[in-house]
């Protein structure tokens, strides 16, 4: 069980670290089974930034070089990208979301509601169904081949599956989740697909599954074409802070001492804490009690560490309000909230608040604004900034 607390998620990070570096690199793409320890299980942390990016990669380089554990920098850096990349293309996310209730509100595929039951056929499928719904999580190599099957075996839209691992998945993220199926269907790199072979399943499951009747070609999907780019935001602080300052989490971003460390002048202004208690809603359809749960434990263990702080049962303005009027605040400060669902919520939430004369401001960590810009094209000319991004703090 992934226990949703800092303290959990540091335990866990100092356990692999003597792993990241040449056992990280040789094992890696090998999913042996749920008691899998060749990676680090650290994911649901460091999406809710119980655990920040900054601090597991500080921790595996103060034990490794780079060079011998470039392989799980990198990966650290995946998820970065991913957010970097989402964050200059918000209509790819706002159309997904678009889909995602059109094909649900409308005539599912006649094998979906078997698919995501488990009984696809494929064994290898229905045990992948069975671990993520039992566990919240599933590895990485698998995340590939299941999405694979569903596009270009069972032939189900690719949004329908994004939307079914969001639901389930612990370290659920509209980015990395989003633009991986994306990237598989052949739509985030134009034309370049993956397709799960049998061999290759066989060989990285050490023979656990070897499906057969897989599709054996995988003919990229197409789509309308996006708008332009939009530039990351150039402050790290966006907005005028007032003299009567609050502090409000919310699920993106759940260590605020480290985040506060890099604002000193906004730290010592700050007279009231929040913590939002109702996560961004992940779909239209059901999200399970274990990952609604993971969450709200991971709030209230932020809550925990924050001294006399206000659990707020929602987000909604009023309730925003009802706090900041009690306060006495003038000002809101939220970390910065990439594409995704809370921001979704924190949009109306800014209008609101300006309305009644508080003002929202958005604080975004340097790890954030410093990486995500170079994030405007592949992830291979990304990959080639890592080594100033990890040197330049
Ligand atoms: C179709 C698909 C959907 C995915 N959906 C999500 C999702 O919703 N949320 C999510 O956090 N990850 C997602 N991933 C990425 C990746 O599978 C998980 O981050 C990883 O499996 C988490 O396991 P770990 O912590 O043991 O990873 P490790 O191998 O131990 O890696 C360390 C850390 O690096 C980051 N990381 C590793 N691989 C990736 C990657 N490919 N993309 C982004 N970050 C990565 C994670 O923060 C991870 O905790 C998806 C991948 C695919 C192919």
């Amino acid at each position: 069980m992934t226990t949703p607390t800092r303290a959990a998620g540091l335990d866990a990070l100092r356990a692999f670290v003597p792993h990241a570096g040449a056992d990280y690199r040789r094992d890696r793409n090998h999913d042996t089974g749920p008691a899998r320890t060749n990676v680090s299980g650290l994911s649901p942390y460091i999406r809710h930034r119980l655990v920040t990016e900054q601090e597991v990669v500080d921790a595996v380089l103060e034990r490794h070089s780079l060079h011998t554990a470039e392989k799980f920098v990198q990966e650290v850096f995946w998820r970065t990208y991913w957010k970097g990349w989402l964050e200059q293309r918000p209509e790819v996310w706002r159309r997904y979301r678009e889909e995602v209730r059109d094909l649900l509100a409308g005539d599912l595929p006649a094998h979906y509601e078997d698919v995501v039951a488990g009984r696809s056929g494929i064994e290898a499928m229905d045990a992948w169904v069975r671990e993520l719904v039992e566990t919240g999580y599933l590895h990485n190599h698998t995340r590939m081949w299941f999405a694979s099957i569903w596009v270009f075996t069972l032939e189900l839209p690719w949004q329908l599956g994004a939307d079914f691992f969001y639901r389930h998945l612990l370290d659920g993220d509209a980015a990395s989740n989003t633009l991986s199926w994306r990237w598989v269907a052949g739509l985030q790199t134009q034309g370049k697909t993956y397709l799960a072979t049998t061999e290759n399943i066989a060989r990285y499951t050490d023979g656990r599954f070897a499906p057969t009747g897989l599709a054996t070609e995988a003919r990229a999907l197409d789509e309308e074409p996006f708008p332009p780019a939009v530039p990351v935001p150039a402050d790290d602080v966006d907005g005028r802070v007032g003299e009567r300052v609050g502090l409000l989490l919310h699920e993106e971003d759940l260590e605020p001492e480290s985040l506060l460390a890099e604002h000193p002048s906004l730290a010592s202004s700050i007279r009231a804490v929040a913590v939002a208690a109702d996560p961004g809603q992940r779909s239209p359809a059901e999200v399970p009690t274990a990952v609604t749960a993971f969450t709200a434990g991971a709030v209230a263990d932020a809550a925990s560490r924050t001294t006399d702080a206000t659990v707020l049962d929602s987000v909604e303005p009023s309730a925003v309000l009802d706090w900041a009027s009690a306060a006495d605040l003038d000002t809101v400060v939220v970390p910065y909230a990439p594409v995704g669902p809370v921001r979704e919520r924190l949009d109306p939430l800014r209008i609101r608040l300006g309305a009644e004369g508080v003002a929202l401001v958005t604080v975004r960590r340097r790890w954030d604004g410093r990486a995500w810009p170079y994030a405007s094209r592949g992830f291979f000319p990304f990959r080639e900034r890592i080594p100033g991004l990890v040197r330049g703090r």
